[in-house]
């Protein structure tokens, strides 16, 4: 059974000696668990955060110790009355190929509400991230400005296709003129700038004439300065990620933005999904009815492979995905 370990803490951009390949053992079911075969498995940028031991909301990886993230696998043997052979399950599990589960540690997907590796993205953690951020926080009403940050990506694209569903008027910001087509032509979005043009502030002020009612920060950085110097009085800023910080060793010293705040009596709230757990099927069955609906689109970016996992990983850091990035381990 193959898994993958953190080998060190990575300084700066993460490197593919901090991690390594380990042949352990088949994991051997006790009575009432289940053996459960890896489909697909989630890379995220907070594990970022995980590999380093500074505090946060979830503990720290252990150097030596297997990494773990959002999986979708499949029972191949099972000792417990509630997953039966054959049952697609989703959960926070181990990076490896098979693992041994007790019933709690994860959930039926229903295979046939969409393809099953969307509960790792737009009817999983990255679209209900994209759901709650937005509507409990941003809470855009018709005909206001929503931008959003990191737009091509799992969370950034569920966000502003959701203000559109809204009545907003939705802006992304994204790194490539090939993610800020994509986000206009097949998504739908009002407009969208590429923060890496060297022109991209005066493309974002062209972009939002009537200001910004809500920003829904992926990135944070020199991209959120960007945006809320076009702050509207009583703007709403979901806090979700600072991606453009993740690989700093140094904090990043930036222009002040309380002023901002403060002038235009602006609310910026952290969030953490896992916050909203209690309300996640409510989230599941509205998205799913809005991709049944035709309303919302959602983009994969699949590698194939378990041996590729850490190219994956380190892709989000480059803007390799468009969409939510997934490693494909085996065929159900
Ligand atoms: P994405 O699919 O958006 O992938 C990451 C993207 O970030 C890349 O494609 C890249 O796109 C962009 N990026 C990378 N480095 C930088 C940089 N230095 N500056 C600006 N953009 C950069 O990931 P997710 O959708 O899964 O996550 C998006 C954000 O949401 C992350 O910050 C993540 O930590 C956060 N998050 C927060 C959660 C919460 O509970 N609060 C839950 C889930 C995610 P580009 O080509 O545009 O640069």
């Amino acid at each position: 059974n193959q898994q993958i370990h953190l080998t060190r803490r990575p300084q700066g951009m993460p490197q593919a000696g901090d991690f390594s390949f380990v042949e352990a053992q088949m994991p051997e079911i006790g009575e009432g668990q289940a053996l459960v075969r890896t489909l697909y498995l989630s890379v995220d940028p907070y594990l970022r955060g995980r590999m380093s031991d500074k505090k946060s909301y979830v503990a720290p990886f252990e150097v030596g110790k297997m990494l773990s993230g959002g999986i979708v696998g499949q029972v191949e043997e099972s000792r417990t009355p509630s997953l039966a052979r054959g049952d697609i399950v989703t959960g926070h599990l181990g990076w490896q190929r098979y693992a041994a589960v007790t019933p709690g540690q994860v959930t039926k997907v229903d295979p046939t509400l969409a393809p099953i590796s969307t509960a790792l993205g737009v009817l999983g953690m990255t679209g209900l991230t994209a759901y709650f951020g937005l509507l409990d926080i941003g809470r855009p009403k018709e005909g206001e400005t929503v931008v959003v940050s990191g737009a091509a990506g799992a969370v950034g694209m569920i966000v502003g296709q959701i203000a559109r569903i809204k009545g907003a008027r939705a802006v992304g910001i994204a790194g490539s003129a090939e993610k800020t087509e994509y986000l206009i032509r097949e998504l739908g979005f009002d407009a969208a700038v590429n923060y890496k043009n060297d022109n991209f502030r005066e493309e974002l002020e062209k972009a939002c004439p009537q200001g910004v009612d809500v920003y829904f920060d992926n990135v944070g950085g020199e991209v959120s300065d960007a945006v809320l110097a076009h702050l509207n009085k009583g703007a709403r800023i979901p806090l979700c990620g600072q991606i453009s910080m993740y690989n700093l060793e140094k904090p990043d010293i930036g222009p002040r933005i309380q002023p901002q705040l403060l002038i235009n009596s602006a609310l910026m709230k952290g969030f953490i999904v896992g916050e909203y757990a209690a309300r996640f099927g409510d989230g599941v069955r509205e998205l799913a009815g809005w991709l049944k609906e035709d309303k919302l689109k959602y983009a994969e970016n699949i590698v194939d492979g378990f041996e590729n996992t850490i190219e994956a990983f380190l892709g989000l850091f480059s803007g390799e995905n468009v969409g939510k990035q997934l490693v494909k381990v085996a065929e159900p």
